[in-house]
C-alpha cells in the first residue's frame, strides 16, 4: 500500500457517498440536506483524483495544491451545509465559496507557497473548526428522539478533528520528517487512510440521520390527526395504555374528558363543509387553551373529542370541563362573513377501582356526554355525579368529589 493507492480508494469512497446521498435523495422525501452531502462527496472526490494523479505523475505545482486542499476544505464545509440545512438553518454555502476562494488565495502567499509544514499547521485548524462547529451543532439538538440517530456522526466529526490535530501534531514532533508510514510519507498515506475511513463513516451516518426522521416523520404521522393536528386514536390507544396500567399501580387518579360540538350537522348543512371543518379546529384550538402543558388531546370522532387528565382530583377536572364549555360557548367562529356561534356537550369520568381498561373510563365518560346531550347540551355532565353511577360513586368520593 501507498499513498496513491489510499487516495484512489479515497476518491472512489467520495464517489460511493456522493451516488448514495444522490439515490437516497430520490428515493426519499426529497431531503435537500442530502444534496449538500453529495456536493461535498463530489467536493471530496475531485480533491482525491487531484491528489493522486499529483502523487502519479510526481509534480505538484501549487495550483494543484491549492486546489486539492481547497476542495478539501469545500468537502468538509459541505458536511456542514447539509447539517445546518437539516436542522432547518441557511446552510450558507456562500460561506463555503468564500472559505475555499479565501484558501486558494493564502496558496499564493509566500509563507505557504513554499513550505508544506506551514500549509498543514495553516489548514489543520481550519478543517478541524468545522468538523467541531458540525459536531457541536448536532449535539445541542434539544429534541432526543433525534439526537440519538446524530449521534454516529458526532463521534465522526471530533474524531476526525483530533486527526487532523494529531496527525499535524506528529509531523511537527518530527520537525517536518516523521518515520514512513503504510509504505509512504507519513502525512499522505495517514491522510488518504483517514479520509478513506471519514467517507465510509459519514455514508452511513448521513443515511441514518435521514431514515431515522423519515421514521419519525411516519411515526408522527401515523399518531396525529391530519385537519387538528391532536392526538388520533391509534394515539390514544398507546398514551391510555400506559397510564393506565401506572394509575392502577401507584393508585393515582385518571379521568376522561370527552366533548362533542353541540348540532354540528346544522353547521355543515348551513354553511358548508369548509366552515365545518374550520369549526373544528377552531374548538380544538379554544380546548388547548384550558389544559396544562402535560394533558393529552385527542381526536378521538369526526367532532368528538378527548382529554386524558392524570393524577387531578375530580373538582379540578370538572373545573376544566367547565371551562372549557365556557370558552367554547364565549368564542364563535367568525368565517365567510358569518358568525358561528357554537357549544359543546361535555362528559366526564374517573378511573374506578373494579376498572379492567382504560376503555372503561371512556365508556363511562361517553355515557355523561350522552346524558350532557340529553339534557339540553352546552352541559358538563359527570359520571357517578350527574347519572346513575352503577355502583362506582365510591370511587369518585374516594378521588375527592
Ligand atoms: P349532537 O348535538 O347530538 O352532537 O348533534 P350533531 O349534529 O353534532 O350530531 P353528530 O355529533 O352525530 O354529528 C356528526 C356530524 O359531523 C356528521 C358528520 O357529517 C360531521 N363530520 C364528521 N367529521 C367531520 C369532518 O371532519 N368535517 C366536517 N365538516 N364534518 C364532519
Ligand atoms: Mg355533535
Ligand atoms: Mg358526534
Amino acid at each position: 500500500m501507498d499513498a496513491f493507492t489510499l487516495t484512489v480508494a479515497a476518491a472512489l469512497a467520495a464517489l460511493t457517498m456522493a451516488a448514495s446521498m444522490g439515490l437516497l435523495y430520490l428515493a426519499s422525501a426529497r431531503q435537500t440536506c442530502l444534496v449538500d452531502w453529495s456536493l461535498a462527496a463530489v467536493f471530496l472526490a475531485v480533491s482525491n483524483m487531484m491528489g493522486a494523479i499529483a502523487l502519479h505523475t510526481q509534480t505538484s505545482p501549487i495550483i494543484v495544491i491549492a486546489c486539492v486542499n481547497a476542495l478539501h476544505i469545500g468537502g468538509h464545509f459541505g458536511m456542514l451545509a447539509g447539517i445546518r440545512r437539516h436542522l432547518h438553518l441557511a446552510p450558507g454555502w456562500r460561506w463555503g465559496a468564500v472559505l475555499v476562494a479565501a484558501v486558494l488565495a493564502a496558496h499564493m502567499l509566500p509563507v505557504l507557497h513554499d513550505a508544506a509544514l506551514a500549509r498543514r499547521i495553516a489548514l489543520m485548524p481550519v478543517i478541524g473548526a468545522i468538523n467541531l462547529a458540525s459536531a457541536w451543532l448536532l449535539w445541542r439538538q434539544r429534541d432526543f428522539d433525534a439526537r440519538a440517530s446524530y449521534l454516529p456522526l458526532i463521534v465522526l466529526q471530533v474524531l476526525s478533528a483530533l486527526q487532523q490535530i494529531g496527525r499535524v501534531a506528529v509531523v511537527i514532533a518530527y520537525d517536518g520528517d516523521p518515520p514512513g508510514f503504510l509504505g509512504d510519507h507519513f502525512y499522505r498515506t495517514s491522510g488518504a487512510l483517514a479520509m478513506l475511513v471519514y467517507l465510509s463513516l459519514a455514508t452511513m451516518c448521513s443515511a441514518l440521520i435521514v431514515t431515522h426522521q423519515q421514521t419519525l416523520a411516519l411515526r408522527r404521522a401515523s399518531l396525529t390527526d391530519v385537519l387538528t393536528g391532536w392526538l388520533n386514536r391509534r394515539a390514544l390507544h398507546d398514551i391510555a395504555t400506559r397510564d393506565f396500567r401506572r394509575c392502577r399501580r401507584t393508585g393515582s387518579a385518571m379521568f376522561f374528558i370527552t366533548f362533542d360540538i353541540d348540532h354540528f350537522k346544522a353547521i355543515n348543512d348551513r354553511y358548508g363543509h369548509g366552515v365545518g371543518d374550520a369549526a373544528i379546529c377552531h374548538v380544538t384550538a379554544l380546548s388547548a387553551r384550558v389544559l396544562r402543558g402535560y394533558d393529552a388531546l385527542f381526536r378521538i370522532g369526526g367532532e368528538e373529542f378527548a382529554m386524558l387528565v392524570v393524577g387531578e382530583n375530580l373538582g379540578a377536572v370538572c373545573g376544566i370541563a367547565e371551562r372549557l364549555r365556557e370558552v367554547v360557548a364565549g368564542a364563535p367562529l367568525a368565517a365567510d362573513g358569518a358568525t358561528v356561534a357554537m357549544t359543546v356537550s361535555v362528559g366526564v369520568a374517573a378511573l374506578d377501582q373494579q376498572d379492567h381498561k382504560w376503555e372503561d373510563i371512556l365508556r363511562r365518560a361517553d355515557e355523561a356526554l350522552y346524558h350532557a346531550k340529553q339534557h339540553g347540551r352546552n352541559r358538563v355532565s359527570v359520571h357517578g355525579r350527574d347519572l346513575a353511577d352503577r355502583g362506582h360513586g365510591m370511587w369518585l368520593q374516594a378521588v375527592g368529589a
